[in-house]
């Protein structure tokens, strides 16, 4: 069946088709100063989807994603403090110690998630010499020139700049309050290679002194390194498209006169108060504030499911309350399906297979696909048959559908008496009156299990 994909290089959905065999793919991961947030986590759970779909649909990946730590300064036109750099004097602790701690934290965070990991996770600091390589690179071949500060890309010496993004290069210059250094070709130009000052942490030995890696050629470096000069998708949070993918653009055209990914896709905002969640404003949750209010970190994949990638998603407590209902409701369908022994219509069965699978190759639709979960949930004929369908809807969703949950039913008062009136019953040993009981409980749409670990109690 035919993938569609939305590239942001074109604007438009195209059909996707790989290079070679193997998908190659490169995702833009976390910078480490800090605990990743939800919204940080919606850009990973649509990476995730990402790779579940391109597998559903048969293909083997190579997927590498970088983990900076070191050079992502507090604004991305090349001012203020390395992010990293910053954490560990505030904490008072080694930068490597800082980006080590929250690097595991990040990693388990995927975990709870069931994100499926990219193949290749790399880390900025173990690639410095890549990366210098690649900026020399750019100098010989003309793109890059050297200031007091640093060494700059030359803007002017492309073709077009900037390709991604519709924004207009003055427009840029004169919203940004900060000073144009004068040292610059171009107001646009940005740093490749910093010139380490004085007291600067972390910094490198190169041929122009002690320096430290600008953000965006990490990801030039890694990508080329691992994925080769030409891939097929490079994906981010939106906020990556005017300067850090822009500019990761003009350094692969600046070494290899290309472009490096074929399909460039970015994940909208996840927003609080329709503002955008971040660490900066301070305004954040993580997935222990989910946690420790009794949702499932899982049920928060099927809250970034609840609207499309593309659109902006706002974080509610209720949202997220009400997927983890659904998270135990579709658990629950899943294994009262299992135990069934009805037999349901195969092409039932393969229109919802359909259907579903139409929705995910558009462009990632999961608030449709997940339509189509429901209605398989809903078959009023329990059978294996539908759990299997599920477990296979599954491959793409990743919130192990078929993990037993124990759910807290919130029982009604006059349901709760009637079992404690059961349960004395038993002890007596009337057993008539007992089983009237569970026939009236039944009747108010509950069925009780007796077994020898106790009663049990689910909702019809
Ligand atoms: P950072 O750790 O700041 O480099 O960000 C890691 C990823 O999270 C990037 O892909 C960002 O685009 C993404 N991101 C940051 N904030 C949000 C948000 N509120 N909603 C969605 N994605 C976000
Ligand atoms: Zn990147």
């Amino acid at each position: 069946m035919e993938l569609k994909l939305y590239n942001t290089l074109t604007r438009e959905k195209e059909t996707f088709t790989p290079i070679n065999d193997i998908v190659k793919i490169y995702s833009c991961g976390p910078t480490v100063y800090s605990y990743a947030h939800i919204g940080n986590f919606r850009a990973y759970v649509f990476m995730d989807t990402l790779r579940r779909v391109l597998k559903y649909n048969g293909y083997n990946l190579k997927h590498a994603m970088n983990i900076t730590d070191v050079g992502h300064l507090e604004s991305d036109s090349d001012e203020g403090e390395d992010k990293i750099a910053k954490a560990a004097k505030k904490e008072n602790k080694d930068p490597y110690e800082i980006a080590e701690y929250y690097t595991k934290i990040f990693l388990r965070d995927f975990e709870r998630l069931n994100i499926d990991k990219p193949e290749i996770i790399c880390k900025a600091t173990e690639h410095i010499n890549e990366m210098m390589e690649y900026v020399q690179d750019i100098v010989k071949n003309g793109y890059g020139y050297e200031t007091s500060r640093g060494i700059y890309f030359d803007i002017s010496k492309l073709d077009k700049y900037p390709v991604l993004s519709d924004r207009k290069v003055d427009e840029q210059i004169a919203g940004a309050r900060v000073e144009v250094d004068k040292e610059k070709r171009n107001p646009e130009d940005f740093a490749l290679w910093i010139k380490a000052p004085e007291n600067h942490i972390m910094k490198w030995e190169s041929p122009w002194g002690l320096c430290y890696p600008g953000w965006h050629i990490e990801c030039s470096a890694m990508s080329n390194k691992y994925l080769g000069e030409e891939f097929d998708i490079h994906t981010g949070g939106i906020d990556h498209i005017p300067t850090h993918h822009e500019n990761e653009i003009a350094q692969s055209k600046g070494k290899t006169g290309k472009i490096p990914a074929r399909f460039w896709m970015h994940c909208n905002f996840l927003t609080i108060d329709g503002g955008k969640m971040s660490k900066s404003l301070g305004n954040i949750y993580t997935l222990d504030t989910l946690a420790e209010k009794g949702i499932d970190p899982i049920a928060y994949k099927l809250f970034c499911f609840s609207s499309h990638y593309r659109n902006k998603l706002n974080f509610t407590f209720e949202g997220a309350i009400s997927a983890n209902t659904s998270l135990m409701r579709l658990r629950e369908g899943y294994q009262k399906h299992l135990n069934g022994t009805e037999e349901v219509s195969q092409d039932v069965l393969d229109d919802l297979e359909e259907k579903f699978h139409k929705a995910i190759n558009d462009d990632l639709n999961m608030p449709i696909a997940m339509s189509y979960v429901w209605d398989a949930i809903r078959i009023p004929k329990k059978s294996k048959q539908v759990a299997d369908l599920l477990l296979k809807f599954d491959r793409v969703l990743g919130i192990k559908i078929d993990e037993k949950t124990e759910t807290k039913l919130d029982i009604p008062e006059e349901i709760q008496k009637l079992l404690d009136e059961r349960k004395i019953a038993r002890e007596n040993k009337n057993w008539e009156l007992s089983d009237k009981i569970r026939d009236i409980i039944q009747e108010k749409g509950y069925i009780i299990k007796d077994s020898k670990n106790g009663v049990s109690i689910e909702k019809k």
